[in-house]
């Protein structure tokens, strides 16, 4: 079965083509500035033939089109004819309360998306576009939604709850959801697989540590806490985010003149490593090299950043009674023995004691921690777009 994987956000739109015997990636890219100007077309064949290009497309229709010419092209492409697209699997960000799984998208569940467009507003429009754009373009292919949130719906009560009158949560559906879950089930399914046990048998701590940064506690592949909330705003300190804040804050800057919107953006764009180290970027690299040269705040930010993050693994340590493995994702967890470095030894009180020569690993799975550790540290590299195409096999294989 050939899969396409579409994740589309407000002026981008990311695919990946797979055969699916053999997980076979056969092309991916993305079309960036869509609607802008200067729209650019990144495209990349599994046999390394790379295309970067200038591109004319106005909006995710155009760009939809396009990325179908290119899968079609004698010269760079790799399917025959569109035909040979079995189904499409699409990244969802907010499920809300009724999408607990992937699932074959039917008006109804168009209409479940387009009702979370409040919880989640700059990325749900989008998605549902993608889809549309899809039904479009490939009358009769089916269309997966496989939701961000989807993986944390077995959380209990308690940990979802704000402890605000209920009927806030009844009435207009504010609870956490979490997010990054097809990062977060990918490493748990892949960890388990790389440790040759059975899901159900692991309790494992799953941190995805990029842009965007969350962390899960994970009981026998049901999650039973994670660190985002009702927005992707809430948990640790990421690139941009300011995570965990006294809601009160936000309260007493509206009231000194800050407008909502005001506040929202500095506390989504302009906060976390940027905000605190105030060096105009939020990227890991550039606040590691400003702190091995002796910048105060990028230290400031960098300790803030690991103080959090041990913080969310001791507590979710005790919630699971114990956990089997600490997993690092994403691009600062798969990429930096530095930031692991700092965070392993910081764990010594449960266990987990770092080995310096394997935490030398990037980018690929590697036990980190020593053979004597009871609670292991694994990088584990994520990758969401396979787990959106397996996920719309198992929907379409109606298991
Ligand atoms: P996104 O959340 O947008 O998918 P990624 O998972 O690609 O982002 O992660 C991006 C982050 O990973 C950036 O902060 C980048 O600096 C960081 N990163 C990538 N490689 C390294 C590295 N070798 N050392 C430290 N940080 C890294």
């Amino acid at each position: 079965m050939k899969v396409l994987v579409i994740n589309a956000g407000s002026s981008s739109l990311k695919f990946t083509m797979y055969r699916m015997s053999g997980e076979q990636m056969l092309a991916k890219g993305m079309i960036e500035r869509i609607g802008m100007e200067k729209p650019q077309l990144k495209y990349e064949r599994h046999d390394g033939l790379k295309i970067n290009e200038l591109v004319a497309v106005g909006n995710h229709d155009d760009a939809l089109r396009l990325v179908c010419e290119k899968l079609v092209d004698p010269n760079c492409g790799v399917l025959r004819s569109l035909a040979d697209v079995q189904a499409i699997g699409h990244r969802v960000v907010h499920g809300g309360e009724k999408c607990h799984d992937s699932v074959r998208v039917t008006e109804a569940i168009a209409e479940n998306i387009r009702e979370c467009f409040a919880l989640a507003p700059l990325h749900n429009p989008p998605n549902l576009g993608a889809i549309e754009a899809c039904e479009r373009v490939f009358p009769g292919v089916t269309n997966v939604a496989v939701f961000d949130t989807a993986f944390h719906s077995s959380m209990p009560a308690e940990s979802y709850l704000f402890a605000i009158p209920y009927e806030y949560y009844t009435k207009l559906g504010i609870r956490k959801y979490g997010f990054h879950g097809t990062s977060h089930k990918y490493v748990t399914y892949a960890t388990a697989d790389f440790l040759g046990k059975p899901v159900y048998s692991l309790r494992l701590i799953t941190c995805h540590l990029g842009n965007g940064c969350s962390v899960a506690a994970v009981n026998s592949g049901n999650v039973l806490d994670t660190s985002m909330g009702m927005t992707p705003l809430m948990g640790l300190v990421m690139g941009t985010r300011c995570g965990d804040i006294d809601p009160a804050v936000v309260l007493h800057l509206i009231k000194q003149g800050m407008t909502a919107d005001e506040v929202d953006a500095m506390l989504n764009k302009k906060s976390g490593l940027l905000g605190v180290a105030g060096l105009g970027t939020s990227d890991m690299r550039d606040i590691i090299s400003a702190v091995e040269s002796g910048h105060t705040r990028a230290k400031q930010a960098l300790e803030m950043f690991i103080h959090r993050l041990v913080f969310y693994i001791g507590a979710y340590h005790t919630l699971l009674g114990g956990a089997d493995a600490v997993v690092f994702t994403g691009g600062i967890g798969e990429n930096s023995a530095y930031i692991r470095g700092r965070i392993i030894p910081r764990l010594n009180a449960i266990g987990c004691h770092l080995d310096p020569e394997k935490n030398q690993v990037m980018g690929k799975a590697a036990i980190v921690s020593t053979v004597d550790s009871a609670v292991q540290a694994i990088v584990m590299p994520t990758n969401e777009e396979l787990m959106i195409a397996r996920e719309t096999v198992r929907v379409i294989k109606g298991n």
